[in-house]
Protein backbone atom coordinates (compact mmCIF):
# COMPACT_ATOMS: atom_id res chain seq x y z
CA UNK A 1 0.00 0.00 0.00
CA UNK A 2 2.84 2.59 0.97
CA UNK A 3 4.25 1.93 -2.09
CA UNK A 4 1.31 2.68 -4.25
CA UNK A 5 1.16 6.02 -2.60
CA UNK A 6 4.89 6.54 -3.12
CA UNK A 7 4.45 5.43 -7.03
CA UNK A 8 1.00 7.93 -6.85
CA UNK A 9 3.54 11.01 -5.60
CA UNK A 10 6.07 9.86 -8.07
CA UNK A 11 3.99 10.52 -10.88
CA UNK A 12 2.40 13.24 -9.54
CA UNK A 13 5.20 15.36 -9.11
CA UNK A 14 6.16 14.81 -12.61
CA UNK A 15 3.16 16.81 -14.09
CA UNK A 16 0.11 18.83 -13.49
CA UNK A 17 -0.97 16.97 -10.51
CA UNK A 18 -1.20 18.34 -6.78
CA UNK A 19 1.14 17.12 -3.90
CA UNK A 20 0.44 13.92 -2.41
CA UNK A 21 0.15 15.06 1.26
CA UNK A 22 -3.08 13.75 2.93
CA UNK A 23 -6.49 15.80 2.59
CA UNK A 24 -6.69 17.36 6.42
CA UNK A 25 -9.83 19.79 7.57
CA UNK A 26 -8.84 23.25 7.88
CA UNK A 27 -6.53 23.95 11.38
CA UNK A 28 -7.14 26.25 13.63
CA UNK A 29 -5.22 28.98 12.21
CA UNK A 30 -7.12 28.39 9.32
CA UNK A 31 -10.70 28.51 10.97
CA UNK A 32 -9.25 31.93 12.84
CA UNK A 33 -8.21 33.49 9.76
CA UNK A 34 -11.42 32.64 7.94
CA UNK A 35 -13.36 34.12 10.47
CA UNK A 36 -11.77 37.44 10.91
CA UNK A 37 -14.84 38.44 9.09
CA UNK A 38 -18.13 38.01 8.08
CA UNK A 39 -19.71 37.21 4.38
CA UNK A 40 -19.12 40.65 3.77
CA UNK A 41 -16.22 41.39 4.62
CA UNK A 42 -13.28 40.99 2.11
CA UNK A 43 -9.83 39.06 2.76
CA UNK A 44 -6.62 41.12 2.76
CA UNK A 45 -4.76 40.23 -0.77
CA UNK A 46 -0.98 38.93 0.19
CA UNK A 47 1.41 40.50 -2.51
CA UNK A 48 5.16 39.47 -3.54
CA UNK A 49 6.00 42.79 -2.26
CA UNK A 50 6.07 41.00 1.34
CA UNK A 51 8.38 38.89 2.15
CA UNK A 52 6.10 36.95 4.92
CA UNK A 53 2.97 36.92 1.94
CA UNK A 54 5.57 35.91 -0.39
CA UNK A 55 6.65 32.38 1.76
CA UNK A 56 3.02 31.52 1.59
CA UNK A 57 2.57 32.57 -2.14
CA UNK A 58 4.96 30.05 -2.29
CA UNK A 59 4.37 27.36 -0.30
CA UNK A 60 2.44 24.55 -2.32
CA UNK A 61 -1.34 24.10 -0.78
CA UNK A 62 -2.87 20.72 0.37
CA UNK A 63 -6.19 19.42 -0.11
CA UNK A 64 -9.14 19.73 1.89
CA UNK A 65 -10.92 16.50 3.33
CA UNK A 66 -14.66 18.08 4.60
CA UNK A 67 -16.24 19.82 1.35
CA UNK A 68 -19.99 18.86 2.09
CA UNK A 69 -21.61 20.77 4.87
CA UNK A 70 -18.37 22.61 6.08
CA UNK A 71 -19.43 25.96 7.49
CA UNK A 72 -16.04 27.41 7.37
CA UNK A 73 -15.58 26.56 3.54
CA UNK A 74 -18.59 28.06 3.12
CA UNK A 75 -17.40 31.43 4.56
CA UNK A 76 -14.05 31.05 3.11
CA UNK A 77 -15.52 30.72 -0.26
CA UNK A 78 -18.24 33.92 0.29
CA UNK A 79 -15.09 35.95 1.32
CA UNK A 80 -13.02 34.71 -1.50
CA UNK A 81 -15.61 36.42 -3.79
CA UNK A 82 -16.01 39.84 -2.04
CA UNK A 83 -12.02 39.97 -2.15
CA UNK A 84 -12.52 38.95 -5.78
CA UNK A 85 -15.01 41.28 -6.41
CA UNK A 86 -13.38 43.98 -4.25
CA UNK A 87 -9.73 43.59 -6.35
CA UNK A 88 -11.93 43.23 -9.93
CA UNK A 89 -10.23 40.48 -10.12
CA UNK A 90 -11.44 37.12 -12.55
CA UNK A 91 -9.82 34.76 -10.11
CA UNK A 92 -8.45 34.18 -6.59
CA UNK A 93 -6.68 30.84 -5.10
CA UNK A 94 -6.88 30.52 -1.18
CA UNK A 95 -2.84 31.57 -1.01
CA UNK A 96 -3.98 34.80 -1.97
CA UNK A 97 -5.47 35.46 1.37
CA UNK A 98 -3.28 33.07 3.52
CA UNK A 99 -4.43 29.66 3.00
CA UNK A 100 -2.72 26.87 1.29
CA UNK A 101 -5.26 24.88 0.47
CA UNK A 102 -6.05 23.98 -2.78
CA UNK A 103 -9.07 25.96 -3.54
CA UNK A 104 -9.56 28.74 -6.18
CA UNK A 105 -12.69 30.76 -8.08
CA UNK A 106 -12.10 31.53 -11.46
CA UNK A 107 -14.49 33.05 -14.26
CA UNK A 108 -15.99 31.14 -16.85
CA UNK A 109 -15.03 34.14 -18.97
CA UNK A 110 -15.94 32.10 -22.47
CA UNK A 111 -19.82 31.67 -21.03
CA UNK A 112 -22.43 35.08 -21.59
CA UNK A 113 -22.90 34.88 -17.80
CA UNK A 114 -19.29 35.18 -17.28
CA UNK A 115 -20.15 32.98 -13.84
CA UNK A 116 -17.43 32.81 -11.18
CA UNK A 117 -16.68 28.89 -10.50
CA UNK A 118 -15.54 27.33 -7.49
CA UNK A 119 -12.74 24.85 -7.38
CA UNK A 120 -11.75 22.50 -4.64
CA UNK A 121 -8.94 19.86 -4.95
CA UNK A 122 -8.49 20.47 -8.91
CA UNK A 123 -6.23 18.68 -11.26
CA UNK A 124 -5.64 19.14 -14.55
CA UNK A 125 -5.74 15.52 -16.00
CA UNK A 126 -4.68 16.37 -19.70
CA UNK A 127 -3.48 19.64 -21.64
CA UNK A 128 -2.63 20.30 -25.32
CA UNK A 129 0.74 18.85 -26.53
CA UNK A 130 2.46 22.36 -26.74
CA UNK A 131 2.38 25.90 -24.79
CA UNK A 132 1.23 28.80 -26.69
CA UNK A 133 1.90 32.32 -25.32
CA UNK A 134 -0.60 34.58 -23.80
CA UNK A 135 -0.86 37.91 -23.58
CA UNK A 136 -0.50 40.51 -21.04
CA UNK A 137 -1.01 37.86 -18.09
CA UNK A 138 -1.76 39.74 -14.55
CA UNK A 139 -2.05 38.98 -10.90
CA UNK A 140 -3.53 40.60 -7.67
CA UNK A 141 -0.65 39.18 -5.35
CA UNK A 142 1.73 41.02 -8.58
CA UNK A 143 1.00 44.80 -8.22
CA UNK A 144 1.09 47.20 -11.40
CA UNK A 145 2.63 44.20 -13.44
CA UNK A 146 1.60 42.53 -16.33
CA UNK A 147 3.66 39.84 -18.82
CA UNK A 148 2.97 37.24 -21.55
CA UNK A 149 2.84 33.92 -19.91
CA UNK A 150 3.36 30.14 -21.14
CA UNK A 151 -0.07 28.34 -21.34
CA UNK A 152 -1.51 25.56 -22.57
CA UNK A 153 -4.85 26.62 -25.09
CA UNK A 154 -6.90 23.65 -23.83
CA UNK A 155 -7.20 21.32 -20.42
CA UNK A 156 -8.95 19.01 -19.53
CA UNK A 157 -9.82 19.41 -15.39
CA UNK A 158 -11.79 17.50 -12.60
CA UNK A 159 -12.56 19.30 -9.65
CA UNK A 160 -15.02 19.58 -6.74
CA UNK A 161 -17.71 22.48 -6.47
CA UNK A 162 -19.06 24.02 -3.61
CA UNK A 163 -21.58 21.45 -3.13
CA UNK A 164 -19.07 18.31 -3.16
CA UNK A 165 -20.07 17.05 -6.32
CA UNK A 166 -17.15 15.87 -8.62
CA UNK A 167 -16.99 17.85 -11.85
CA UNK A 168 -15.01 16.91 -15.42
CA UNK A 169 -14.88 19.57 -18.26
CA UNK A 170 -12.49 20.50 -21.05
CA UNK A 171 -11.25 24.45 -20.96
CA UNK A 172 -10.26 26.09 -24.07
CA UNK A 173 -8.68 29.35 -25.31
CA UNK A 174 -6.12 31.73 -25.06
CA UNK A 175 -7.80 35.03 -26.46
CA UNK A 176 -8.76 37.80 -24.60
CA UNK A 177 -11.75 39.10 -24.11
CA UNK A 178 -13.63 36.59 -23.69
CA UNK A 179 -11.85 32.83 -24.99
CA UNK A 180 -9.80 32.24 -22.31
CA UNK A 181 -11.61 30.81 -19.58
CA UNK A 182 -8.54 27.94 -19.74
CA UNK A 183 -5.81 30.51 -19.02
CA UNK A 184 -7.80 31.46 -16.10
CA UNK A 185 -7.76 28.17 -14.77
CA UNK A 186 -4.02 27.06 -15.04
CA UNK A 187 -3.25 30.74 -13.62
CA UNK A 188 -5.03 29.94 -10.27
CA UNK A 189 -4.11 26.38 -10.36
CA UNK A 190 -1.13 27.68 -10.52
CA UNK A 191 -1.32 29.58 -7.03
CA UNK A 192 -2.21 26.51 -5.40
CA UNK A 193 1.69 24.74 -6.19
CA UNK A 194 3.09 28.06 -5.35
CA UNK A 195 4.22 29.21 -9.01
CA UNK A 196 3.11 32.83 -10.04
CA UNK A 197 2.69 34.02 -14.25
CA UNK A 198 6.20 35.48 -13.36
CA UNK A 199 8.05 32.21 -13.57
CA UNK A 200 6.43 30.96 -16.84
CA UNK A 201 7.11 34.16 -19.00
CA UNK A 202 7.27 34.27 -22.84
CA UNK A 203 8.00 36.74 -25.67
ZN1 LIG B 1 -2.70 35.38 -9.57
Amino acid sequence: MIKRILLLCLISSFGMLTACSPALNFSKQERALIHTGTEANPFRVLTIVDPKDSQILRTPSRDLKKIKNNKDLSLLLKRMQVTMDKEEGIGIAAPQIGINRNIFLFTRIHETSKKVQVAINPKIIAHAPETVCFKRDGCLSIPDIRGNSRRYDWIEVRYYDENGILKQEKFSGHVRPENFTAVIFQHEFDHIQGVLFIDKLCE
